[in-house]
């Protein structure tokens, strides 16, 4: 929920004398206060989860909450037997006294900021975040905080991204390229949240988009829980590999980045292979990965969308987690005199875009 500014005596007086909410444990994020984590990576009693991406949502938790729409995608990920409540973005709920709410995070669909509040203390994990509205998952929404636990994927200043109505048309045009030669398109982007955009972006050239089993599984799961979705997106069809080139004639392949080395690809060749992520932003990573094109499509935030999400919590202090972490938290020290401090997490996050 959106507050009012925090004064900054009364928070101030709020941090030095009150039982942080969080602490950095073996385990994860951990509200001692509510005997809950936020996205852990060891096994725990009870978990919320900001979102479906295997790095924050991992198997072997007793119990679940997350958003509505992250549920249906937990289930397929971890299994129908788990134990998940959820909320709605503004909605909540009490654990231990701690009152708990979720809030758009605009990184995927479900994806969501955890708020706790208790004694008039507020904190905020972002869990993963874009500000850029994409048009298929509520935009990021700025919330009031005394702590603000962000990540930090792209937290670097050569992290900019163009405008999204751009990237499209760069897109659409290496796509017409490409069918003008004759040869099959194929995007790469990870399953969940990339996948979905690009459908969107393409929605308007009317073409018919291929989907990788592992995606195709993801768009059902998702057309199943909120049908209205399909509105949002092209005519799509399950491509099962090693597939037939003929049918991709005319249309796009999407595949996930873990589909890159498969046989199968050879058998589609003459094709031309795009990466959609937001490391294509340094030229080299694309060479690397031998794609005839790339796009600078993220779902983070990239340097100026991370500094301005940060100003407009007015938190007093920043943990920062996920990502280039130390960098994004010097700055904010040296440069904006933020009390901002890095948080090692165990795990590298270029997987998931
Ligand atoms: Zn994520
Ligand atoms: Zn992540």
């Amino acid at each position: 929920m959106a507050e009012g500014p925090i004064q900054p005596e009364a928070s101030m007086l709020l941090t030095k004398h009150m039982e942080p909410l969080l602490a950095l444990t073996a385990q994860g994020l951990y509200c001692p206060i509510g005997d809950f984590f936020i996205d852990p990576w060891g096994k725990v009693d009870k978990a919320i989860i900001t979102h479906a991406h295997s790095d924050h949502a991992r198997a072997g938790h007793r119990s679940y909450l997350c958003h509505t729409d992250t549920a249906p995608l937990l289930k397929q990920r971890l299994g129908e037997h788990i134990q998940v409540e959820t909320l709605q973005y503004g909605e909540t709920v009490s654990i231990g006294g701690v009152q708990i709410s979720l809030h758009p995070a605009g990184h995927v669909i479900g994806s969501a900021q955890v708020r706790l509040s208790f004694r008039g203390q507020v904190w905020v994990v972002s869990g993963d975040y874009k500000v850029v509205d994409d048009g298929l998952t509520p935009a990021f929404e700025p919330v009031r905080c005394h702590v603000f636990v962000t990540e930090s994927t792209f937290g670097l200043p050569v992290y900019r991204w163009a405008p999204q109505a751009i990237l499209q048309q760069r897109m659409l045009t290496w796509i017409q390229e490409v069918h003008q030669q004759e040869q099959i398109p194929i995007l790469i982007g990870y399953s969940l949240g990339k996948a979905q955009r690009l459908l969107y972006l393409l929605k308007e050239t009317g073409l018919h988009c291929w989907l990788h089993p592992s995606i195709y599984a993801i768009h059902e799961t998702l057309i199943t829980h909120r049908p209205e979705l399909s509105q949002k997106f092209p005519p799509v069809h399950l491509f099962q590999p090693p597939g037939r080139r003929q049918e991709l004639q005319h249309g796009v392949l999407l595949i996930p980045p873990a589909a890159r080395e498969s046989q199968w690809l050879h058998r589609l060749e003459p094709c031309s292979i795009a990466y959609c992520s937001g490391w294509m932003q340094i030229r080299g990573h694309a060479r690397q990965r031998g794609a005839d094109a790339a796009f600078a499509l993220s779902d983070h935030a990239d340097w100026p969308g991370l500094l301005a999400a940060i100003e407009a919590t007015g938190a007093e202090e920043v943990w920062v987690t996920h990502g280039y972490a130390h960098t994004l938290a010097r700055y904010l020290r040296e440069t904006k005199q933020i009390s901002a401090r890095d948080l090692l997490s165990p795990f590298a996050e270029e997987m998931e875009e």
